[in-house]
C-alpha cells in the first residue's frame, strides 16, 4: 500500500513522522470520499420532498373546484414541507458537528437538566400515542459540554424511542454514573432492530424501513447526530436491541471532575 512505500522511501526522516504523514493522506482521502457521498445523498434526499411538493402543488391547482381534494393535498404539502424543513435543519446540524471545534459553548452541564428539557419536548409526540415517558436517577451527574447539543442528542434518542414504539407502551430514561462516565440510557418497548441492521443504523441517511421512517417524519440523520455529539464530548453511544421486544440506546459522556458539585456562594445580604 501507499503507506508502506512512503515509509521505506523516507525512512531517514524517522518512521514516526512518516506514519503520521501517510496516515494524514489516507485520512484526507477518506474524509473527501465521505464528503462526496454526503453531498450525493443530501441532493437525493432533498429532491424527494421538493418533488412531492411540486407535484402536489400541480394537483391542487387542477383540483381547485373540489374543496375536499384541495384540503387533502394541501395537508400533504404541509407534511412534506415540514419534513423538508426538518431535513434541512438536521443537515445543517450535522455539517456543523462535522466541522472542527463544534463545541463552541462548553461549560459544566447538569445532565438531569438536559434530560428534563429533552423529555419536555418529546412529551407532546409521546402523548399522541399514549406513551408514558419515565425518568430515573441523575441527581448531581455533571459533564463538561455543550448543553444544547446534549439536549439535541437525548431528544433524538427519545424521538426514535417514541417513533418506533407502538401505542400504550413505555419509554424510560435513566441516568447513572459509573467508572467516571455519565450514562444516559433511553429504553423502549418498540419494534427493535434486527441484528444485521444494528451496525448500520448510525450511518447517515440509513433507515431500516424507509417507508415507515418517512411516515414518522424520520430523516435518517438522527443517530449520526447522536454519534457525533457523543464523540465531540469524548464519549460514545451503544445499542442493545431485540426485534419485537425493544431497544436501549446508551449515551456515555465523561463525568466532569468537579470537587464540589454545588459551589458555595456567599449571599451579600447575610
Ligand atoms: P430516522 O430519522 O429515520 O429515525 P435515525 O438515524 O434516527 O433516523 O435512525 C436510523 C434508523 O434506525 C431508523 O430509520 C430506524 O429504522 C432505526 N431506529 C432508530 N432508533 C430506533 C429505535 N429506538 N427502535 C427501533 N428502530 C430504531
Amino acid at each position: 500500500s501507499g503507506m508502506v512505500l512512503l515509509q521505506v522511501r523516507v525512512a531517514p526522516l524517522g518512521v514516526d513522522r512518516m506514519l503520521v504523514l501517510a496516515d494524514d493522506r489516507t485520512e484526507a482521502r477518506r474524509v473527501e470520499a465521505i464528503r462526496r457521498d454526503f453531498v450525493v445523498n443530501v441532493s437525493h434526499e432533498l429532491k424527494t420532498p421538493v418533488g412531492a411538493i411540486a407535484l402536489l402543488a400541480e394537483t391542487v391547482a387542477d383540483a381547485a373546484d373540489d374543496p375536499v381534494a384541495v384540503r387533502r393535498f394541501t395537508e400533504r404539502m404541509q407534511r412534506e414541507a415540514q419534513r423538508l424543513s426538518a431535513l434541512v435543519h438536521e443537515i445543517i446540524e450535522l455539517s456543523r458537528l462535522q466541522a472542527s471545534g463544534a463545541l463552541s459553548d462548553v461549560r459544566t452541564v447538569d445532565v438531569s437538566d438536559v434530560v428534563d428539557e429533552a423529555v419536555d419536548r418529546a412529551r407532546t409526540t409521546a402523548q399522541g400515542k399514549n406513551i408514558v415517558i419515565t425518568v430515573g436517577g441523575g441527581k448531581d451527574a455533571l459533564v463538561y459540554g455543550d448543553h444544547n447539543l446534549l439536549v439535541t442528542a437525548v431528544r433524538n434518542l427519545l424521538d426514535n424511542a417514541v417513533s418506533y414504539s407502538g401505542p400504550n407502551t413505555r419509554v424510560g430514561v435513566g441516568v447513572s454514573e459509573r467508572d467516571g462516565l455519565v450514562e444516559i440510557a433511553v429504553v423502549d418497548q418498540g419494534v427493535g432492530i434486527a441484528q444485521d441492521e444494528q451496525d448500520r443504523v448510525f450511518e447517515r441517511f440509513y433507515r431500516v424501513d424507509p417507508a415507515r421512517s418517512r411516515d414518522t417524519g424520520g430523516t435518517g440523520l438522527g443517530l449520526s447526530i447522536v454519534k457525533h455529539v457523543a464523540a465531540d464530548h469524548g464519549g460514545d453511544v451503544q445499542m442493545w436491541s431485540e426485534p419485537g421486544k425493544g431497544s436501549t440506546f446508551t449515551l456515555r459522556i465523561p463525568a466532569a471532575d468537579v470537587p464540589a458539585a454545588h459551589p458555595v456562594t456567599v449571599d451579600p445580604d447575610q
